[in-house]
């Protein structure tokens, strides 16, 4: 019966304006700074803010994650646009996609025309697709990462390296980044084995011309492995938390200004670290 109740009134949640975008930034671990943001949605519902977990199976289940996602699609470039314009950076942003999206609804037609809407730059936009998904539906997928690359727009292949995908295979896509799965840090760097892995991956990475971004990057510690490691880019709780559009918007305006703190320019071999 919770089912059917959640389901009801997640029919109405569009209409009702409940959904929201978290954002977490991404940051460059060569410089320090901001080089994107992951749109994640939440539910705002009963008075409760619900993760995507609970509601996200349901709503690809039913379908309505075609046009949960269309919004969350129009909503991350409406606000990736504005924020470029406010803030002067160069900031990108991500958006997860469903395999039910890349089922059901013409991606590549809906991108192009957000991207028109909303005068966001193609460049400035990334979708990521998980792993598990790009196995799966192995010859569509490469097919629309295909006509989506030729839109413009970079792709990102999520929780990369416990899906099963065959690097003959991947070689094979037009992919422009790698996320880790959280999983490959969370023992780094006191597991030797996991921090060769790590280390591995983004040698692998630099080899294969895609970048490296790790997810999951919970201390200090595991910040500083990456940039010695030469990691592309990191995202994680210790860098910034998924947080509600005002608040990513003061942190970019911040962020933009030249003395900033910027948390992972800290990191490496500094002896004299400010507090976290
Ligand atoms: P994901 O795309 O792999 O997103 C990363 C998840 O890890 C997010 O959970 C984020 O809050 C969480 N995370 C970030 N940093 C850390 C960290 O340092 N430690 C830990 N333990 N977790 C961290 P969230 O927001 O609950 O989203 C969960 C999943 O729901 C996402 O995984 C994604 O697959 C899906 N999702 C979120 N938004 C959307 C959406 O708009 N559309 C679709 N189709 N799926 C979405
Ligand atoms: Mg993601
Ligand atoms: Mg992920």
């Amino acid at each position: 019966a919770d089912t059917l109740v959640l389901e009801n009134d997640l029919y109405k949640a569009l209409e009702r304006d409940e959904l929201r975008l978290h954002f977490q930034p991404q940051f460059d671990c060569a410089t320090g700074r901001i080089s994107g943001a992951e749109a994640l949605l939440r539910w705002e519902h009963g008075g409760k803010l619900i993760p995507p977990s609970d509601f996200i199976p349901v709503a690809e289940e039913t379908g309505l994650i075609v046009a949960m996602g269309e919004w969350v699609l129009r909503r991350a470039c409406v606000m990736a646009k504005q924020w470029r314009q406010r803030s002067g950076w160069p900031l990108r942003v991500a958006v997860n996609l469903s395999a039910v999206q890349l089922d059901q609804a013409d991606i590549p037609a809906l991108v192009s025309q957000v991207l028109k809407e909303t005068g966001l730059p193609p460049t400035a936009l990334e979708l990521e697709i998980t792993e598990s998904v790009v196995v799966r539906e192995s010859l569509r997928a490469a097919d629309i990462l295909t006509q989506l690359r030729s839109v413009g727009v970079s792709i990102a292949i999520d929780d990369f390296g416990v899906g099963y995908s065959s690097f003959a295979y991947l070689r094979e896509l037009p992919v422009d980044r790698l996320k880790l799965d959280r999983s490959f840090l969370s023992s780094v760097p006191d597991s030797p084995g996991d921090s060769r892995l790590v280390a591995a991956l983004i040698a692998m990475g630099h080899r294969l011309e895609v970048g490296i971004v790790a997810e999951g990057v919970e201390t200090k510690e595991q910040a500083a492995f990456l940039v010695a490691h030469g990691c592309d880019e990191a995202q994680g709780y210790y860098l910034g938390r998924p947080m509600k559009e005002e608040s990513f918007e003061a942190l970019l305006m911040e962020h933009g200004r030249e003395h900033a703190s910027k948390p992972l320019a800290h990191t490496g071999t500094s002896t004299t670290d400010p507090p976290p």
